[in-house]
């Protein structure tokens, strides 16, 4: 890595910038969308699959070697109560920052009945599609989703990313089951796995390097593939208020729990987990960019690996700040926007929905919108009022998911300070 004189974020926010301008240049021509759906995203398309590709095997590796690591049940369970509460402490903040501030902003004010009505025409059939596989989703009893935890064939599940909780639960077992054996016995498994976790970190590095080029694409895609920007103008408000409530969650609540609760320098620690943001912000995907965070956690942001391995995949998919705290801001700008005022009881039914909703949110593009139906079902707003921010969702979903990826990355420090570890002087700053 020394040999590299641009710092890796450095590469990737040029291959963003430069990604955005082709994109913008191409849209131009009347064959330009379509030259880049058939010669450009396709190599975004191979970049995000290999992220993907790796994130399994990652999870295994990695969790097994971590808890292994630990060598008793007691720490196993100290740690994962407090991984659990810490992320349902941060979801509760997220939720409330997002509330305060679309309460202040009221960006539901902004938007006149004309453009209410033409989003509403416009986006209702998609709605219904969303609502219905929603539907799908909460159709099953209330214990549902515990049952899903659990699967019946672990190569089944480890056959989809969709099941990444299942592959945890077995892989937890697994790590619990080596703890439990003699340490003769269990000492070549562990190798094993230790060494399976450095060639994973060496596969993350390899995939890396085509970064740059993997957002490129992507971005270009995007432009091309995205609405008109009258729409955009038209929503600037509610995305300003989501912004704004990401901006403080993301630097100024991270920033102080980091430093007053993580004894970590914030500023040095949004430094180098920068890939992972960007790679978050590029493919909406916390799962994807899932093993680019462990990587930047461990190796470069120094916490033990048996901290990270354990509350990193677990923390990509329950832990989602940022989408509850745009799930917030949703919800209470469809309200104004139909007019509905709020009450306090209301609003603390969204934070407890948001908190659900957001742990049981997937941990792909566009998950985040899916669970918003619950929210708006719980407070008696009609869901087809998605259909108002539909247009802008994916650039908001890029956001969020940086968010989220901070979230997670954060709460990792906070758990390896609070079990009583150091973080490790790191090699390198790239
Ligand atoms: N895209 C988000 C993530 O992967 C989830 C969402 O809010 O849609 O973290």
């Amino acid at each position: 890595m020394k040999q590299r004189k641009l710092a890796l974020h450095w590469k990737i926010i040029i291959g963003i910038v430069l990604g955005v301008l082709l994109g913008i240049a191409l849209i131009q021509f009347a064959w330009g969308k379509q030259f880049v759906v058939d010669w450009i995203k396709p190599f975004g398309t191979i970049f995000v699959n290999m992220l993907k590709l790796i994130a399994i095997p990652l999870i295994i590796v990695s969790l097994v070697k971590g808890i292994a690591d630990l060598r008793d049940i007691n720490q196993l369970s100290k740690m994962g109560l407090r991984t659990f509460f810490t992320y349902i402490v941060t979801t509760v903040f997220a939720i409330s920052v997002g509330l305060i501030v679309v309460n202040v902003v009221k960006p539901g004010t902004f938007i006149s009945d004309q453009t209410r009505t033409e989003m509403l025409g416009s986006f209702g059939g998609d709605v219904e599609k969303l609502s219905e596989a929603q539907q799908s989703v909460s159709a099953s009893g209330p214990l549902q989703p515990l049952v899903d935890v659990v699967p019946e064939n672990i190569f089944g599940a480890a056959s989809s990313n969709g099941n990444m909780l299942q592959v945890i639960f077995f892989t937890i077992l697994v790590g619990i089951g080596l703890v439990m054996l003699p340490e003769e016995k269990s000492a070549p498994i562990t190798k094993i796995f230790d060494s399976g976790n450095e060639l994973m970190l060496k596969i993350v590095d390899i995939i890396m390097t085509i970064a740059p080029y993997g957002v490129f694409a992507l971005m270009t895609s995007l432009i091309a593939e995205s609405p008109s920007s009258d729409i955009f103008v038209a929503l600037g408000a509610y995305g300003l208020t989501v912004l704004i409530g990401l901006f403080i969650m993301t630097y100024l609540v991270y920033g102080a729990l980091l430093k007053f609760y993580g004894g970590v320098n914030p500023i040095d620690f949004q430094k180098k987990l920068a890939p992972a943001q960007l790679v978050a912000f590029s493919t909406s995907s916390s799962a994807a960019t899932l093993p680019v965070t462990m990587e930047r956690v461990e190796e470069h942001i120094g916490v033990d690996k048996e901290v990270s391995s354990f509350v990193l995949p677990i923390g990509a998919t329950i832990n989602m700040d940022g989408t509850s705290l745009y799930q917030g801001i949703a919800a209470v700008f469809i309200a104004q926007v139909f007019g509905q005022d709020l009450s306090l009881t209301q609003q603390l039914t969204i934070l407890l929905t948001a908190t659900l909703a957001s742990i049981g949110t997937a941990a792909v593009p566009g998950a985040g919108l899916l669970m918003l139906v619950i929210v708006l079902e719980s407070i008696g707003v009609n869901p087809a009022g998605i259909a108002l921010i539909l247009a802008i969702d994916r650039p908001l979903d890029m956001c969020r998911t940086v968010t989220n990826v901070t979230g997670d990355a954060t709460v990792a420090v906070l758990i390896n300070k609070m079990t009583g570890r150091q973080l490790k002087p790191t090699a390198t700053e790239d």
